[in-house]
C-alpha cells in the first residue's frame, strides 16, 4: 500500500492506472477509520481494481465553533487498518495541498442541502461537495462509495454527479452499527460511559419508528411524538432535528406512503450525533 501526499503525484498515478485499463474505486473519509469505515472499502473492492481511500479532515465542511481542531486523528493506525483491507493507495494531502494560497472556488447544491444537517450547519453540505469534487478530478475514479450514515451527503453527492455530468458511478451502503445499535462514527470517540448510553437513544427511536409502521401507523405527526419523547427522555441529549423525509428529493414528508427516511440529529454533550433509517411504507 502507497501514500500518496501531493495532488500531482495521486493524478498522475490515476492516470497511469486508467491507461492501463485498470478499474478505480474511491472511499473518501476523514480518517480516525472504525469498521463502517472499513465495510466501504470492502465494498470498494466489488467496484474497482485499484482502491483509494482518502483521508482528509476537510476545514471548509467544518463551521465556525465546529470541532474541526479537536476531530481525532490517527494517520498511523488509519494506515495500518486501510493496508489490512487491500486499500491500494492512501491519498492523505495538508489543508495547503488541497487550498492553497488564493484558493476561491466552491461547488454548492441547493434545494436538499437547504433542510436537515443544512439547517443546522449553513456550510457544511458547500464544504462537502467542494472537496469530493476535488477528490473526483485528483484521483478519477471510476466509482465512489459513501455510507447512508450519511444519508443526505450521499443525496447531495448523487445531485451534483448528475448535474454536473460527473463520469463516476455512486455507491451507496448501508449503516455499520455497534453491537446494541449505535451506529459507528469517529465522534463516538468523544462520549464518556454514560454519553454513550445516552446516545444509544437515537437508534432506538428509530426501531421503535419502524414498529410503530409496521403496526399499521402512518401520521407522520405520530411517529415524531413517539421519537420525540423517546429521545428527550435522555437528560444528556438535547434534539437537534428528527423529520420525516422523501429519501430521493428530502421533501418533507407528513403520512407514511411509501418508504421514508426518519432522520435524526442530536446534541450529546458537545458531541453531535446523526443517524437516520428508511421505514417501510
Ligand atoms: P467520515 O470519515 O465520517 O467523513 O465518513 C466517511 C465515509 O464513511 C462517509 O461516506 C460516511 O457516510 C461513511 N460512514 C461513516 N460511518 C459509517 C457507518 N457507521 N456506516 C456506514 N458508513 C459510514
Amino acid at each position: 500500500m502507497r501514500i500518496i501526499e501531493r495532488v500531482t503525484e495521486m493524478q498522475q498515478q490515476a492516470e497511469s492506472w486508467r491507461r492501463e485499463g485498470r478499474r478505480i474505486a474511491l472511499v473518501p473519509t476523514m480518517g480516525y477509520l472504525h469498521e463502517g469505515h472499513l465495510t466501504l472499502m470492502r465494498e470498494a473492492r466489488n467496484h474497482g481494481d485499484e482502491i483509494v481511500v482518502s483521508i482528509f479532515v476537510n476545514p471548509t465542511q467544518f463551521g465556525p465553533g465546529e470541532d474541526f481542531e479537536r476531530y481525532p486523528r490517527d494517520m498511523a493506525r488509519d494506515e495500518l487498518l486501510a493496508g489490512e483491507v487491500g486499500v491500494t493507495v492512501v491519498f492523505a494531502p495538508s489543508v495547503r495541498e488541497m487550498y492553497p494560497d488564493g484558493y476561491q472556488t466552491f461547488v454548492e447544491v441547493m434545494e436538499v442541502t437547504r433542510p436537515l444537517c443544512g439547517r443546522s450547519r449553513p456550510v457544511h453540505f458547500r464544504g462537502v461537495t467542494t472537496v469530493v469534487a476535488k477528490l473526483f478530478n485528483i484521483v478519477k475514479p471510476d466509482a465512489a462509495v459513501f455510507g447512508e450514515k450519511d444519508f443526505q451527503q450521499l443525496t447531495v453527492i448523487r445531485r451534483m454527479v448528475d448535474d454536473l455530468n460527473m463520469d463516476v458511478q455512486i455507491i451507496g451502503h448501508p449503516i455499520v452499527r455497534e453491537e446494541d445499535g449505535l451506529a459507528m462514527s469517529s465522534r463516538n470517540a468523544y462520549l464518556t460511559g454514560s454519553q454513550r448510553g445516552a446516545a444509544l437513544s437515537l437508534s432506538r427511536a428509530l426501531g421503535e419508528a419502524e414498529r410503530m409502521v409496521h403496526g399499521g401507523e402512518r401520521r407522520g405527526a405520530v411517529i415524531l411524538d413517539a421519537v420525540r419523547s423517546q429521545l428527550g427522555s435522555e437528560g444528556e441529549l438535547r434534539i437537534d432535528y428528527a423529520e420525516l423525509r422523501d429519501p430521493d428529493t428530502l421533501e418533507n414528508v407528513t403520512e407514511i406512503r411509501g418508504p421514508t427516511l426518519l432522520a435524526l440529529a442530536a446534541f450529546v454533550g458537545q458531541t453531535r450525533l446523526i443517524d437516520n433509517r428508511v421505514l417501510p411504507g
